[in-house]
């Protein structure tokens, strides 16, 4: 399954950081989840839980930040609202995504010596 190789992907990358920073542990970690990264949230938590153990990663909360996804234009920024043609109404370009695929470590709290 997706979820279980960005998981992987995940703690081995807090291992290293937590390495590079002498941390004893980590308490909890936040990742963020465009809506369009093509990763159901739960799937994740799931994987974590059965990843996490014997990792540096065992006592820490995973907290997920769902992200909506946004599109905006390329050539002059008009944000296109939710649910509207993806073209801008301004310049007549496609739109392009501009959040809503991401996959984001943005926090480590850890625990340093
Ligand atoms: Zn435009």
């Amino acid at each position: 399954m997706h979820e279980y190789s960005i998981v992987g992907a995940l703690i081995e990358r807090i291992e290293q950081l937590a390495r590079e920073r002498r941390a004893k542990a980590v308490h909890g970690i936040l990742v963020s989840i465009g809506e369009l990264s093509g990763v159901e949230p739960d799937l994740l938590v799931t994987a974590y839980e059965t990843f996490r153990e014997r990792t540096i990663c065992e006592g820490a909360k995973l907290t997920i930040l769902p992200v909506v996804a946004r599109w905006d234009c390329p050539e002059c920024g008009q944000a296109i609202a939710r649910g509207a043609v993806l073209e801008c109404p301004r310049c007549g370009r496609p739109a392009r995504l501009a959040a809503g695929d991401e996959i984001v470590l943005e926090r480590i709290e850890m625990e340093v010596a």
